[in-house]
């Protein structure tokens, strides 16, 4: 373990669990998070308290290191989608849900990668998946590869891009969070994570707070249970 990490650390429920992956392998870790005038600031809320929470009640997370906050309001301005404005959630003509901010995960990435390279980090750590509902071009694997190495040839280091997640659906996401924190683990996903596109934390469900039916809380909600039923 001597290599050190940046997370990019959104709130939610996938970048904690990544957070969490990448405390048990590297030797530092330090996390990185966007404000991009998201229309709910739910998940920039739950950032910090999940920070302290980690820290104080897993061994494993003792050495987490400093965070950083980047200020990206122009994302809001040059994209305007259901994410960032009060448009209704729909899918597109294009099968993409206009939640979709046009090279978000490309943004983020590169400037981490620039965080990371003042910071002497050499893995950054992502919870892009392929396996989303949803199809985000900039989750997909290929993407995340060609720009691993566009990032490398480009500030001539060595960068290593991991998406823990790439590959599994949320239950197993689920399963992943049980083998790296255990019962406590799972809790403190369901109670300080934010996933929710409404921003509604009004409502406890079993996998934790949101509004229950948007497709983050519905994709959230089925891996659960699914989750649950394996382990029956
Ligand atoms: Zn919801």
């Amino acid at each position: 373990m001597t290599r050190k990490a940046l997370v990019l650390f959104s709130g939610g429920q996938d970048s904690t669990i990544c957070l969490a992956w990448a405390l048990q392998r590297y030797a530092e870790v330090e996390t990185i998070g966007f404000d991009y005038g998201q229309r709910h600031r739910v998940e920039l809320d739950c950032r910090l308290k999940l920070r302290s929470e980690l820290m104080a009640n897993f061994p494993w997370a003792a050495h987490l290191g400093p965070d950083h906050l980047i200020d990206l309001g122009l994302l809001g301005e040059i994209s305007a989608t259901a994410l960032t404005s009060d448009a209704e959630i729909a899918m597109r003509d294009d099968g993409l849900p206009n939640t979709f901010v046009p090279g978000r995960n490309l943004l983020f990435l590169t400037l981490a990668a620039a965080i990371a390279y003042r910071r002497g980090l050499s893995v950054l750590v992502g919870g892009m998946c392929e396996t989303d509902f949803s199809g985000y071009p900039d989750c997909r694997d290929e993407t995340i590869k060609a720009l691993e190495k566009a990032t490398n040839l480009g500030m001539e280091r060595d960068f290593e891009f991991a998406t823990p997640l790439m590959f599994i659906d949320k239950a197993g996401s689920w399963r992943l969070a049980a083998a790296l924190g255990g019962d406590a683990f799972i809790s403190l996903l369901c109670e300080h994570t934010h996933t929710c596109y409404l921003g509604s934390r009004d409502r406890r469900h079993a996998w934790g707070y949101g509004c229950g039916d948007c497709p983050a809380c519905e994709l959230r909600a089925r891996g659960y249970a699914q989750w649950q039923e394996e382990r029956l």
